[in-house]
C-alpha cells in the first residue's frame, strides 16, 4: 500500500493477507519503553509486568522485548502465567503474587519462580512445597500499606514477619523481597501516597527488627516509576508504561514521558454505501443520519474487544479522516458515518487505535470516550484477532 506523507498517520495501515482485522504489536517500542523506564529508575532494577498476556500484547514476546530493553525481572499475577512463561523458555527472574489455597507451589519452586507471600497460610503452603521439592523458596513478603487488597496488615503482618523469620531460620525460605502497592499512584499528590510510603518504611523496620533484610524492596508501579523517584527503592514494577501507555493521562500522554504505544488495532472497511437522510443505523437505531451520507461497515465488534459502550462515541480513523462510531457496536461489526463527500470504497484502511504521535485515535481516547481506563482497552482485545509482531529479534 502507498503511504501518502500528507496522511495524519505515516505508519502503514495494511492488514496481513487474509485478515479482516489485526492487533499489531511493535516489539521495538516495548524494548525502547523499557530502556526509557530503566533510565528513569536510576539505580533500581526494572521488573516488567507481563500479566494478562502482557496487557493484551502477548506475554512471551513482550517479556523477551522488555528483557532486551533492560528489564532484569518479570512479574505476573498468577502462578499459571509464570509457569507458562517458563514453559516458553523464558528463564529470567520471575515473581508471581496471587493464589488461592491449592496452588501448585511445588511446580513453582521447581520452575525457579519467586513467590509472594501475603499471609501465614501461604507461607505454610510454600514451606510444605519446599519439603516436597527439596528447593529453598525465594519469597517476597507483601505488606498492605493502604490499598486494602492483597498483602498483610496490622496483626496479620506481625504474625507473618514472625513466621517468615522462623522459616528463614530453619532454611525453608529465603526472604529476598518485600513489597507493597499504591492505591493512588496515578495521583502523585494524593495524601495516601505519602502515608503508604511511610507505612512501607515502618514495615522495613519491622523486618529489620526480626532479622530479615531482603535485598529487594519494591513499591513503584508505572505511575510511581514515572512520577515519584523517592519510592523507586531497589526495583520498580512498571506494567502499563512498558507498553507505551501513560498511567497518568491527566498529566501527559506517552510522548510526554518518552514512551510510544506498542499496540495498534487495524482493520479495513467491509462495505461502503450511500443512504438517505433519516436512516436508522445498527441495532435499536441508536443513530439516525441527519442528511444523505456515506456509511462504512467496520468488521470488528465487542467480541473483538471493542467496548459496546463505544456506541456513538468510539473514535476511528478511516482512510485519512477521523470518524466516530455511529450506532450500536455489535458483536462482530459496527458502522461509521463517513459524511456525504466520502469518496472511498470497501478496503479502505481503518485505524481503531494507535499512536498519539501520529494523530491516530489512542487507547486513551477510547478510554475517555467510554468511561474506562487505557489498561482495560488494551487488555480486552479479543483472542480472535491475529497478533502481528513487528521488530522481533532486533
Ligand atoms: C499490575 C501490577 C503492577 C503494574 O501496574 P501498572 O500500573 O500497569 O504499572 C505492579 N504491581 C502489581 C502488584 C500489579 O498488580
Amino acid at each position: 500500500m502507498d503511504i501518502d506523507p500528507a496522511r495524519p498517520s505515516a505508519l502503514p495501515t495494511a492488514l496481513p493477507a487474509g485478515s479482516s482485522a489485526c492487533v499489531e504489536i511493535d516489539l521495538a517500542a516495548i524494548r525502547a519503553n523499557t530502556a526509557e523506564l530503566k533510565r528513569r529508575a536510576g539505580a533500581a532494577e526494572v521488573m516488567a509486568v507481563v500479566k494478562a498476556d502482557g496487557y493484551g500484547h502477548g506475554a512471551v514476546a513482550s517479556a523477551r522485548a522488555a528483557l532486551a530493553g533492560g528489564a532484569s525481572w518479570l512479574g505476573v499475577a498468577q502462578l499459571e502465567e509464570a509457569l507458562a512463561l517458563r514453559a516458553a523458555g523464558v528463564d529470567a527472574p520471575l515473581l508471581t503474587w496471587l493464589y488461592v489455597p491449592g496452588a501448585d507451589f511445588t511446580a513453582a519452586l521447581r520452575a525457579g519462580i519467586d513467590l509472594t507471600v501475603s499471609s501465614v497460610w501461604a507461607l505454610e503452603a510454600v514451606c510444605r512445597a519446599v519439603g516436597e521439592s527439596g528447593t529453598v523458596a525465594r519469597v517476597h513478603l507483601k505488606v498492605d500499606t493502604g490499598l486494602s487488597r492483597n498483602g498483610a496488615a496490622g496483626p496479620d503482618w506481625t504474625d507473618l514477619v514472625r513466621a517468615a523469620a522462623a522459616a528463614e531460620a530453619d532454611e525453608s525460605v529465603d526472604v529476598v523481597g518485600v513489597w507493597s502497592h499504591f492505591a493512588y499512584a496515578d495521583e502523585p499528590q494524593h495524601p495516601t501516597v505519602r502515608r503508604q510510603a511511610e507505612r512501607f518504611a515502618d514495615a522495613l523496620r519491622d523486618l529489620d527488627r526480626a532479622g530479615l533484610r531482603p535485598a529487594l524492596r519494591h513499591l513503584a508501579n508505572s505511575a510511581a516509576t514515572l512520577t515519584n523517584p523517592a519510592v523507586h527503592y531497589d526495583l520498580v514494577r512498571p506494567g502499563l508504561a512498558v507498553y507505551g501507555l501513560s498511567p497518568v493521562p491527566q498529566l501527559g500522554g506517552p510522548t510526554a514521558y518518552g514512551l510510544r504505544e506498542a499496540m495498534r488495532v487495524l482493520t479495513s472497511l467491509a462495505l461502503v454505501k450511500r443512504v438517505p437522510a433519516g436512516t436508522g443505523v445498527s441495532y435499536g437505531h441508536q443513530y439516525t443520519t441527519e442528511q444523505e451520507t456515506v456509511l462504512g461497515l467496520v468488521p470488528m465488534g465487542y467480541a473483538d474487544g471493542i467496548p459496546r459502550s463505544g456506541t456513538n462515541v468510539g473514535p476511528l480513523q478511516v482512510g485519512d479522516q477521523r470518524a466516530t462510531v455511529s450506532g450500536r457496536v455489535c458483536m462482530d461489526q459496527l458502522v461509521v458515518d463517513l459524511g456525504p463527500s466520502y469518496a472511498g470504497a470497501a478496503g479502505d484502511p481503518v485505524v481503531v487505535l494507535g499512536r498519539e504521535a501520529q494523530g491516530e485515535p489512542t487507547a486513551q481516547d477510547w478510554a475517555s470516550a467510554t468511561g474506562t481506563i487505557n489498561y482495560e482497552i488494551v487488555t480486552r482485545m479479543g483472542a480472535r484477532l491475529p497478533r502481528i509482531l513487528l521488530g522481533e529479534g532486533g
